[in-house]
């Protein structure tokens, strides 16, 4: 009987032998279950071979064979590259490749669909409704949705007007729409001149690897760019797959596909879907049935045996790298694959990483711009500073903003106040002695909540009441300090009496759904003012929002991490990119302590090629990224000498290994992380670095074969290539 090598997800650097019976048909490739130990385990089959070095009697046979194709060869091969290049174990990079197994039914789940009235309905109904006001509310609202209503607004429906919707659906009078449903279908806009000719640059270099960064200011028709070559791809019977940052830009992404390529059939992955579907949809890609893959970052496993071409949307987005498991980088991977596969890759952005912009300054990816905004009437926002000390005082929104913001509401228009901080004030302090409130576990203030009212850790989940007084002087006046969300929303209500306000964080959208249902209100003009956080920087158009305020952006100016001013300057030109879509003009507050930082100044110039250009220097002459490569050592354990002798300890294994070369690899000195204690865990890293990147990924296997022995069971650590950030 032949043996199959399997990896499976568990932190081991091998494959695992077992029996694959005839009949069962393993290829390299198959998913298979088998048993390690007492667990029963999902791995791909790596390789089939006629022996194996393990005895046969300790030897077990696989379980099942998936019912889904094998993985495919150039999925295989991107695997091993993740697996090598971030330093993982190969299991758990294959386990990126394979989709949900489980028993689950494929049939689509009726509660993500968006219904419309089916002709029986439209004729049977009105005859029927007299009776009820609500049931003639929801009748209109259904025939003013000629697209249906989406599955976020059923959401939001009140619980009995579902029921009644639950009743027709039973009797057969509305019926399910594929898709989302259409809350509101962006019109088709004429292509401008820069539009047409990026994506005929694109077109032309189907079918040979050619990676091209589309630098175009926010509202430039990216996406139209996007799906104007994607559609000539599918023309010719072809496969595009389009990865973005995070799910909540799906929906919205979802529509504007189907209004241009109504016949080409759509793969969704992403993790919010049910597993059934994700399977469903993981075999139509593999299948070549699905002609466009939509999904965030996982879809880049997808099995698409014509893939044409690659594009990687808002590509500067942090959260295309995993932070946890497996530490890949989407984009950079999403670049291997299209080499790999000879294909064009487009990271388009309006604020494109440093890395990419170093890659097309020195002529290694293409460059192509849309320097202007697709709708001929919209105009770049206008913005301007607002002074922040006094407005601390007048309760977080000085006096510019608020009369801009009085203004907008007059004027009929929505608003966008945008604070980067969710819960009700970041800490909490008693103003006779200066305690403040402290997470018990980690080195961090725990943030005030008002709903519900508790002290929360936002690090590590530590919640705890309220306290009326001062644990150390029973001091009754304690003061929340700086703003969040919650106390924004609360002054924003004070100041505005007749203005509709929502909030959108983490808090506000835990709830399926939530997200999208206030993306519809805001879409529908059911609110005046949003206050959101990051969240609300990506990607979401609303045509009426004229004007957006921006506080609290000063903190990340003088923060320790090196990415954090290339961080703030892409996310403020986002913020600001949702301001006057449409054919109002739009204007941008940002209240600062410090109008006059080379950051800000870039911004309000809207000149992100100064910006870049500014960083880049900076970065040359620190020796930081993407001027060198990176690897960060991060370890935790309950005792801080456990950490710091693994690190020591690690810090010499590194530095034994580059004895005898010319300095090619630099091994810092370990070092606290920047938040030193997390969950009860002391935490350090050492950072490697060198300025070619082949002399730090020849090192870095060694290094991490020697740390394996030193670890020891007290210390938990992890190998972070390219990270994200580091202090
Ligand atoms: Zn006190
Ligand atoms: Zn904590």
């Amino acid at each position: 009987m032949p043996i199959a090598r399997v990896a499976l997800p568990v932190a081991a650097e091998t494959t695992f032998d077992y029996w694959a019976p005839e009949a069962l048909r393993v290829v390299r490739g198959s998913v298979v279950r088998v048993y390690l130990g007492p667990r029963t385990l999902t791995g791909v089959v790596m390789d089939v071979v006629a022996a194996s070095e393990v005895a046969p009697e300790r030897l077990q046979t696989i379980t099942a064979v998936g019912a889904m194709p094998p993985v495919p060869e150039d999925v295989l091969e991107m695997v091993a590259f993740v697996a090598g290049y971030y330093q993982e174990p190969l299991g758990m990079a294959a386990a990126l490749a394979v989709p949900p197994l489980g028993a689950g039914g494929l049939a689509r789940r009726t509660s993500d669909c968006a219904w419309m009235l089916a002709a029986p309905g439209r004729a049977a109904l009105p005859e029927t409704l007299t009776r009820s006001p609500t049931a003639r509310a929801l009748f209109a609202q259904m025939t003013d949705a000629p697209a249906g209503l989406s599955a976020a607004t059923i959401a939001a429906l009140p619980a009995h007007v579902r029921r009644i919707l639950r009743g027709w659906r039973e009797r057969g009078l509305v019926v399910p729409v594929p898709g989302e449903g259409a809350a509101s279908v962006a019109p088709v806009v004429a292509r401008n001149d820069d539009q047409r000719r990026a994506v005929a640059a694109i077109g032309a270099a189907s079918d040979t690897f050619s990676p091209i960064v589309l630098f175009g200011v926010t509202g430039s028709g990216k996406t139209d760019v996007y799906l104007d070559v994607a559609a000539q791809m599918i023309a010719a019977g072809r496969q595009v797959l389009l990865l973005v940052p995070e799910i909540n830009l799906t929906p919205q992404l979802q529509q504007r596909v189907r209004v241009a390529l109504p016949e080409a059939p759509i793969a969704l992955l992403h993790s919010g879907l049910a597993d059934g579907e994700r399977r469903e949809n993981w075999r139509a890609a593999a299948a070549g049935e699905a002609k466009l893959v939509l999904g965030t970052r996982l879809a880049l496993f997808a099995p698409m045996p014509s893939l044409a071409l690659i594009i990687v949307d808002e590509e500067h987005d942090a959260s295309y790298k995993q932070q946890d498991n497996v530490r890949y980088h989407a984009r950079d991977v999403a670049v291997w694959r299209a080499h790999r596969r000879g294909v064009p890759v487009v990271l388009g952005s309006a604020t494109p990483s440093l890395e990419s912009w170093l890659h097309a300054r020195e002529g290694r990816y293409r460059r192509l711009d849309l320097p202007r905004r697709a709708d001929p009437r919209a105009r770049m926002p206008k913005m301007r500073f607002a002074g922040n000390r006094l407005a601390r005082a007048q309760e977080g929104i000085g006096e510019t903003l608020r009369a801009a913001l009085a203004a907008c509401l007059a004027r009929g228009e929505q608003s966008l106040v945008f604070v980067n901080r969710r819960g009700f004030a970041p800490s909490l302090l008693c103003s006779a002695c200066g305690w403040e409130a402290d997470c018990p576990r980690c080195s961090a203030r725990l943030t005030m909540h008002r709903t519900p009212a508790k002290l929360r850790c936002h690090h590590c989940g530590h919640d705890e009441r309220l306290p009326h007084a001062c644990p150390d002087c029973g001091n009754v006046d304690l003061l929340p300090l700086g703003f969040g969300t919650q106390r924004l929303e609360r002054v924003l209500a004070e100041a505005f009496p007749s203005a509709r306000i929502a909030r959108i964080d983490r808090d506000s959208t835990r709830a399926r759904g939530a997200f999208a249902a206030m993306r519809d209100r805001m879409s529908a003009n059911e609110l005046d003012i949003l206050i959101g956080t990051q969240m609300l920087a990506k990607g979401h158009d609303f045509p009426r929002l004229t004007l957006v305020g921006v506080l609290g952006a000063d903190n990340a100016l003088y923060s320790a991490d090196f990415r954090a001013t290339e961080r703030l300057a892409a996310l403020l030109m986002q913020v600001a990119g949702r301001a006057g879509r449409a054919g109002l003009p739009g204007e941008v507050i940002i209240q600062t302590d410090f109008p006059d930082h080379p950051v800000y100044a870039a911004v309000v110039a809207h000149d992100y090629e100064r910006l870049a250009a500014g960083l880049l220097a900076e970065r040359k002459v620190a020796q930081l990224p993407p001027f060198t490569h990176v690897a960060v050592l991060a370890a935790e354990a309950h005792h801080r000498a456990d950490v710091d002798d693994f690190l020591r300890a690690a810090h010499a294994a590194g530095m034994a290994l580059t004895v005898g070369q010319t300095a090619q690899v630099e091994i810092f000195p370990p070092v606290p992380a920047l938040l030193a204690r997390r969950a009860g865990f002391e935490r350090g890293q050492v950072v490697v670095q060198s300025a070619r990147r082949a002399a730090l990924q020849q090192f870095l296997p060694a290094w991490r074969a020697s740390l394996a022995g030193q670890s020891g069971r007290r210390v938990r650590w992890a190998l972070d290539v390219d990270p994200a950030g580091f202090a």
